[in-house]
């Protein structure tokens, strides 16, 4: 591993604070920090919250967990934390992953390099050295040669765009701010809104303890069983023992998952036959197996998708007992598995409780949030707790948070117009030297098998750029046409792209972002990972370099 703070023999940032600034210390920072290290680079984290950990420092609502395998969702970097590292559940609740991430920056002493309550608000090219400007929001000035965005894609929450939503009085939270004191709900009326994978998370949890809650929901979503147990030392050890294959299973799946898909078409067998798959996963199949291992034409036959979303709303009403609420928490205007599918542990039961009440928007819309609740078109509803599982200003949001400048004063935002436009979802024609884990475009499914790639990628990148004296690196316009065009052919004839939802840019508590678009790469993740070794392998020569 490189020392922390001594220039590098091949330094070609001479002058600069660092060699590399990473914004960000969620799992794409950290990892940077690591691999930056281990290249010799002087390197530094800036990180706005207190701690490390991203998504899983911000989002420690109650019920927030891995709704992928822990074991598949783990950094694989290091023998020694594979080996040293036990899972307690097949999906690990928050504060088991915060403590693995802990771990790692205990282990690899990765603190020292992150500048915590560092929040960065510009970054600016500057041309007459090649290099990037960075300003925090206390105004200390940093300077580096290559700039690495890594502040994930869903970290810039957004409330609903209710009138009053800044007037509540007594306890509000946003799922994404949650405080780290614990919160209670024992003989308390909580209001929330939002029902994602998120809100769904935080219902199933809150409903065994609330007074009573009300849950405002605007679209219900396909959720299915979540199958969560846990792990013991035993099990672990056979987990441990099939890494590799579980690990290659990953790399070899369309999405970076464990789950590979059915390889036959619903067309291709009977009502009974299939029936009884999909009870089979419903029933035992763990995580996403039922979105993601089910017959191939679900995902783009809108007859077929909606024979297994009626299979699904089945499922539904035989789980709620109140037929009317049943019905509502069946969606009608998306099919099964055009939106990221939630995961779920006895959801639909909790509004078999006498306490958990179901109020549909579209029928009785909220008019106001008032200092002690929630007026509706029918009625006043009085709270002591509101939580916001409203989403996010998902994948450009945290961009558009910071004032990105490149050439010539060239704004990032006004760059992308609504809507990005990348290289590989890791570069900007017009933003030379600025890389981005996670950035739009980019392959994300099983989000730490994309990161590890990602950081790789680029950290490899710059390896090579630094041993070949390279101070400038920029994409071209021709290769971000190409790759925004590939980006948007291949989302075509897939039904998750003719639905509104974070994936398609939509967010419609925001005025710019209620125009589809398409802001990830909805390729294969190996067509991904072997076009993006073809540009390593060829000397990064299509960038601009200098
Ligand atoms: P989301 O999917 O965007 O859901 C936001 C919810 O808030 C929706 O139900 C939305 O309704 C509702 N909402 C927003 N504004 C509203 C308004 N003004 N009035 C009424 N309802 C409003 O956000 P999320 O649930 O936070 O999930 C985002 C993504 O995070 C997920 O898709 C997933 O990728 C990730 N996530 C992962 C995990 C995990 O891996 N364990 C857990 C949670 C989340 P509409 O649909 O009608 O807009």
């Amino acid at each position: 591993m490189g020392s922390v703070g001594e220039p590098t023999l091949n330094d070609s940032a001479k002058g600069l604070d660092y060699e590399v600034l990473v914004i960000g210390a969620g799992l794409s920072g950290i990892f940077s920090l690591y691999r930056l290290r281990e290249l010799g680079f002087r390197a530094r984290v800036l990180e706005a919250g207190s701690g490390a950990g991203g998504t899983w420092y911000w989002n420690r609502y109650p019920g927030a967990r891995f709704d992928s395998e822990s074991y598949s969702y783990q950094f694989t970097f290091s023998q020694e934390v594979l080996d040293e590292w036990d899972w307690t559940e097949h999906f690990a609740g928050q504060p088991e992953i915060l403590a693995y991430i802990n771990f790692l920056c205990d282990k690899f002493d990765l603190r020292s390099d992150i500048q915590f309550h560092t929040k960065v608000t510009t970054a600016h090219f500057d041309q007459s050295n090649n290099s990037w400007r960075v300003l925090d929001d206390a105004g200390k000035q940093y300077t580096c040669r290559w700039l690495v965005t890594a502040i994930g894609f869903l970290s810039a929450p957004t409330l609903p765009n209710i009138p009053g939503v800044h007037d509540f009085k007594r306890e509000a939270h946003h799922t994404s701010r949650w405080p780290q004191h614990p919160v209670t709900y024992e003989g308390k009326r909580v209001g929330l809104i939002g029902t994602g994978a998120t809100g769904i998370q935080c219902i199933q949890e809150i409903a065994k303890t609330v007074g009573h809650l009300t849950v405002f929901q605007r679209t219900p979503n396909w959720a299915v069983p979540l199958h969560n147990s846990p792990i013991d030392k035993d099990e672990m050890s056979a987990i441990r023992a099939d890494y590799p294959a579980l690990f290659d299973r990953c790399r070899r799946s369309y999405m970076n998952f464990l789950h590979m898909p059915e390889t036959r078409a619903l067309s291709e067998v009977s009502q009974e036959e299939r029936e009884a798959f999909w009870e089979n996963l419903y029933d035992n199949g763990r995580g996403f197996r039922l979105w993601l291992s089910n017959y191939r034409d679900v995902a783009f036959d809108k007859e077929a998708n909606k024979i297994c979303s009626d299979w699904v709303a089945d499922k539904i009403r035989q789980r709620v007992k109140d037929p009317a609420t049943a019905e509502r928490l069946i969606p009608r205007n998306h099919g099964f598995g055009t939106k990221r599918v939630p995961m779920e542990t006895n959801y639909y039961e909790a509004y078999n409780q006498s306490n958990v009440r179901l109020v549909d928007v579209t029928e009785t819309p909220i008019e106001q949030i008032t200092a002690t609740g929630i007026r509706t078109s029918k009625e006043e509803i009085e709270l002591d707790m509101l939580i916001y599982a409203t989403g996010f200003d998902a994948v450009t949001g945290a961009f558009d948070a910071m004032d990105i400048r490149g050439l010539d004063g060239l704004r990032l935002q006004d760059r992308w117009e609504g809507s990005p436009r990348t290289y590989v979802g890791m570069t900007v024609d017009g933003f030379p030297n600025m890389f981005m884990s996670m950035g739009p475009h980019q392959s994300y499914g099983n989000i730490p098998r994309s990161i590890e790639y990602a950081v790789n990628w680029i950290t490899d990148a710059l390896a090579h750029f630094r041993e070949k004296d390279i101070v400038y690196v920029e994409a071209t316009a021709e290769g971000v046409e190409m790759w925004t065009e590939h980006v948007i052919d291949a989302a075509k004839g897939s039904l998750a792209n003719e639905v509104d939802s974070w994936m398609t840019g939509i967010n419609r508590n925001l005025p710019g972002k209620q125009r589809r678009i398409i802001n990830r790469y909805t390729g294969s993740a190996p067509g991904f990972r072997g076009f993006c070794d073809g540009i390593a392998g060829g000397g990064y020569s299509t960038f601009k370099l200098a």
